[in-house]
């Protein structure tokens, strides 16, 4: 599915045996409105595997205790068991666990980086460039930060077909530009972004990288030794973990000359009336009791993964992709919103003039979860004078019978409409 080395799938893959995998994921195996369910909402968030409910469950049930404060047994076996999650992070990413920090998802990863690396950075003036194509996430912070600072938010521009227009970037990147952030994949049109030439592009000039993952990082992976960025954000909850927990990679350099984002326990060396002192990088910037059973959880999941192995998992839903897509466009009166490149995870689409909600609504009643509507990427709808599309997303469990009960469910909802 990738042609990049920083995203760290390959297209040679293992055999994957995708019933054995669906068998370990409990809330697949249930009817809603009297139907088998079929799940293919998994771009919002992905169904847990046994693994990660268990690994929670023995957490709280065994070594629930707080980190790194206390001596005693419990607090010993936690304090050992986020530190071990924060090691497997960072095996997932080639990171050294330094630069990992657990936030509770790629939102906050962002924020934390536009108001510690920006806010003492940015003047009036400067810039920061984003793409059409980022989430409300990659958004709204900047322009957060750009009302704080007096800056701007400049957004890189995408073409028809959804992919980003490189010539363009490159313009847009002048002196005033201070960061550049851009998505790995875009969770709205499901376009895997070339990372390699937009990051080259950003360093010959100076400009720091933030690459948002949290739709890259399930269907991709990452090498951030060989992605060259400055930041990675990601969520658990996208890459079969739990919510509440994700990580900001950032190059140890920019941790260190960072000042802390929230004050609280953890994050100070010593704490007096006349002096504060901060803790070592990551936990400056981990104020007050993390998610312990987030962490251990999340470690489950990139284990679990690794496992299977990204390569196969990536060659699986690349098939899959490329069957819906043929499927849904045999449909008489769909047309894909996007049709990039190359794509991850992720097929938008219309039906007739069927609005996408009640689309999704009457889907739901033969048992297929789809989304829609902006995506939380209204820029992107702006660009193809959309108000919404019906989204159906893919993930290691997918199978071509959810391709089919999603085909199904929209030929009755045509005949429903007709
Ligand atoms: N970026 C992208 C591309 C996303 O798809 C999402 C979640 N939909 C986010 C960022 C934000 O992730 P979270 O809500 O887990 O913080």
């Amino acid at each position: 599915m990738s042609t990049t080395t920083a995203n760290r799938a390959p297209a040679a893959a293992a055999p994957f045996d995708v019933a054995a995998r669906r068998a370990e994921f409990p809330a697949l195996h249930q009817q809603v409105h009297g139907k088998p369910l079929v799940y293919l909402d998994s771009a919002a968030t992905t169904q847990k595997p046994r693994a990660v409910i268990d690994a929670i469950s023995r957490f709280y049930e065994r070594d629930n205790a707080n980190v790194h404060r206390g001596v005693h047994a419990l607090s010993e076996r936690a304090t050992k068991a986020f530190e071990g999650a924060r090691a497997t992070v960072a095996r997932f990413l080639n990171a050294d666990p330094r630069e990992v920090v657990f936030v509770r998802g790629a939102t906050e990863a962002i924020n934390l980086v536009a108001q510690s690396f920006g806010r003492p950075r940015l003047q009036a003036g400067d810039e920061v460039v984003v793409t059409t194509l980022e989430h409300h996430s990659n958004i709204v912070p900047w322009q957060l930060l750009a009302a704080a600072t007096g800056a701007r938010v400049v957004p890189a521009p995408i073409d028809d077909a959804g992919d980003l227009e490189l010539a363009a970037l490159e313009r847009l990147l002048g002196p005033k530009v201070k960061l550049l952030a851009v998505t790995q994949v875009s969770n709205a049109l499901g376009t895997v972004t070339p990372l390699e030439a937009v990051i080259a592009l950003a360093r010959a000039r100076g400009i720091p990288v933030l690459v948002d993952g949290a739709q890259g990082a399930p269907h991709l992976g990452v090498d951030v030794k060989a992605l060259g960025a400055d930041f990675y954000a990601f969520s658990g909850h996208k890459l079969y973990g739990p919510t509440g927990i994700g990580v900001l990679w950032a190059r140890r350099e920019h941790l260190e000359a960072m000042p802390p984002w929230q004050g609280g326990g953890d994050m100070i060396r010593s704490v007096s009336f006349e002096k504060t002192t901060f803790n070592e990088v990551p936990y400056k910037f981990e104020a007050g009791t993390p998610d312990i059973a987030g962490a251990v959880g999340l470690a489950a999941a990139l284990d679990y993964v690794a496992a299977i192995g990204l390569p196969a998992i990536a060659a699986h839903e690349a098939g899959l992709l490329r069957e819906a897509e043929a499927a849904l466009l045999a449909i008489p009166g769909v047309r894909l919103v996007g049709t990039p490149r190359q794509r991850a995870g992720v097929l938008s689409f219309l039906v007739g003039d069927i609005h996408p909600h009640d689309l999704a609504t009457i889907v739901d009643r033969q048992g297929v979860a789809i989304r829609a509507g902006h995506h939380c990427a209204q820029p992107i709808m702006q660009r193809f004078k959309l108000a919404a599309t019906a989204r159906a997303s893919f993930a290691l469990y997918s199978t071509p019978a959810d391709v089919e009960a999603l085909v199904r469910a929209l030929h009755a909802a045509i005949k429903l409409f007709s």
